[in-house]
């Protein structure tokens, strides 16, 4: 199994004291070395993806926009939770790229599955805009990527990270090759597209206070079937761990072993529709401990550990 990262994702930094913090990526990936998982990864590093690939996901207005606020010192505000500094822009145009590389590499048969260690995450921004600490929305560009390829027709985003992934819904709301499944805690930021009605788009809100338990029986409930219905051919994963019962962010109450079902849940339906092939990219998760505990379960399991 392949591993992309880069240690560019670690030098984007926001304002002292925010969330989303190099340290996070840091805690991940010490703690696959401590386990060993390290070792038995081929790791890669990323290429940074360019604008005209880019231009495939966003508007490119936003895209210039960004470019032109970038700052040679200090940062520039790009929504209340966002900012970018001199290093910025690069990290996520590495973090993007990475999910781009990996569903190539999968593609091309060299590996079945990839896990994108990177940051900044992705999944809030949408076509026009960044928000929610996302620039670049890093799992849908792996999306349009694979779509590319011509023996690809339909690709399915799962996302359990705690928020909404309103991004990714906002970019493919109109694509119906990609069938976009998305957990999260309801009513929660980032407030918009729960309520959206589109045959690709599965929206399961969950309540603050959800048990693993409600959360696997939502899983099943919804996600399956979709599932059967579309037949992935490559199955892209946003992976936040945030949903943990520890993340100072988020009221659910999920565990590790919650992270290990939902990977194996996915690899299970990889195996059943896609040839086994999974792409996953890293978006939230804040506790440091829970994030990097989580991160190497749902490793440990994507590689069938
Ligand atoms: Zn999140």
């Amino acid at each position: 199994m392949l591993l992309f990262t880069h240690a560019k994702c670690l030098e984007h930094e926001m304002t002292p004291g925010h969330p989303e913090r190099p340290d996070r990526l840091l805690a991940v990936l010490e703690h696959l070395e401590a386990t060993g998982l390290m070792s038995e990864l081929e790791v890669r590093e990323p290429t940074a993806a360019d604008t005209t690939t880019l231009a495939q996901i966003h508007r490119i207005d936003y895209l210039q926009t960004l470019t032109q606020l970038a700052p040679e010192r200090g940062l520039v505000a790009l929504d209340p939770d966002t900012a970018i500094g001199p290093p910025s822009l690069h990290a996520a145009a590495l973090a993007a790229g990475a999910v781009a590389d990996a569903v190539q590499a999968v593609l091309k048969g060299e590996a079945r599955r990839a896990f994108c260690a990177v940051r900044p995450p992705g999944h809030h921004a949408e076509a026009g805009g960044a928000m929610g600490f996302c620039i670049y929305n890093n799992v849908a560009l792996g999306a349009v990527t694979a779509l590319a390829d011509p023996g690809v027709t339909h690709v399915a985003i799962l996302d359990f990270d705690v928020h909404h992934g309103n991004g990714t819904v906002d970019i493919f709301k109109d694509r119906p090759e990609v069938l976009v499944c998305s957990s999260f805690q309801h009513p929660f930021y980032p407030h918009r597209y729960t309520d959206i009605d589109r045959g690709n788009i599965v929206n399961t809100p969950l309540p603050a206070g959800t048990s693993g338990a409600a959360f696997r029986a939502a899983i099943e409930r919804d996600w399956l079937s979709a599932l059967e219905r579309h037949r992935p051919q490559l199955i892209l994963v946003s992976a936040g761990f945030d949903a943990h019962r520890l993340d100072p962010l988020a009221q659910l109450e999920l565990e590790e072993a919650d992270f290990r079902w939902i990977t194996e849940l996915i690899v299970d339906q990889a195996e059943a529709y896609a040839a086994g092939r999974v792409v996953s990219t890293l978006e939230g998760g804040y506790d440091l401990v829970a994030l990097a505990q989580s991160a190497t379960a749902h490793t440990a399991a994507l590689m069938g550990n």
